[in-house]
């Protein structure tokens, strides 16, 4: 007879640390970490180097989900939940994610966070022209304190996850874990009526009407 594995859900887990770091690290007492999303995302190769996450802004820069290019509107899709549209998805790279030391993994989150405008109104901090300012490495050494502050507290939830071997991890469990398509922005109908259209896009019906790709 085979052991059945127990499942481990590690997109739960990892979101539930995202939760705890906005819940304790002042730096981002801006976020409500109910309107983010953690996701997996596969790696393509695994080993250093490579992306182990990135942030996903669920609004266009002027902080609508609407667009208009080259006279044709867009909408980004949205994801509405009771606490309001998520606003950004931040996808974890797996298992590459886990090939990296604790405080990196912490950093790694700390980072995305980091991205998130302080307003929090689903678009991207401004750091000069770059998305990182100077560069990548000053962006995260701005950011290593925090990583300090956060492994110093008492009883981070998941720690034990977050700190596992994840080829360890896929031999204690059955692994699952949200996956979801990097969302599109998609084309409105350009036709008269389309005024009505958007005003009805911020209902919870229309909006669950628009494609997820
Ligand atoms: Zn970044």
């Amino acid at each position: 007879m085979r052991d059945q594995k127990p499942t481990l859900h590690i997109t739960d887990a990892l979101e539930t640390v995202v939760a705890d770091l906005c819940g304790r690290l002042p730096a981002f007492a801006h976020i409500d970490p109910r309107r983010l999303l953690l996701c997996a995302a596969r790696a393509r190769r695994d080993g250093a180097g490579g992306t182990y996450a990135r942030i996903i802004p669920l609004r266009f820069p002027d902080g609508t989900p609407f667009r208009t290019h080259n006279g044709q509107r867009y909408a980004l899709p949205q994801i509405p939940t009771e606490h309001g549209d998520v606003l950004y998805l931040i996808y974890v790279y797996l298992p590459r994610f886990f090939a990296q030391p604790l405080e990196r993994r912490v950093l790694t989150l700390i980072h995305e966070l980091y991205h998130i405008a302080p307003a929090f109104d689903g678009t991207i901090r401004k750091c000069g022209a770059r998305a990182h300012g100077g560069s990548r490495a000053s962006f995260n050494a701005r950011l290593e304190p925090l990583v300090e502050a956060y492994l110093a507290g008492d009883n981070i939830p998941a720690r034990d996850i977050l700190a596992a071997d994840f080829a360890d991890l896929a031999r204690r469990y059955t692994l699952i874990g949200r996956a979801l398509a990097v969302p599109k922005a998609v084309r409105l109908p350009s036709e008269p009526g389309t005024a009505e259209l958007h005003s009805a896009a911020t209902g919870p019906t229309r909006r669950a009407r628009l494609p997820m790709p």
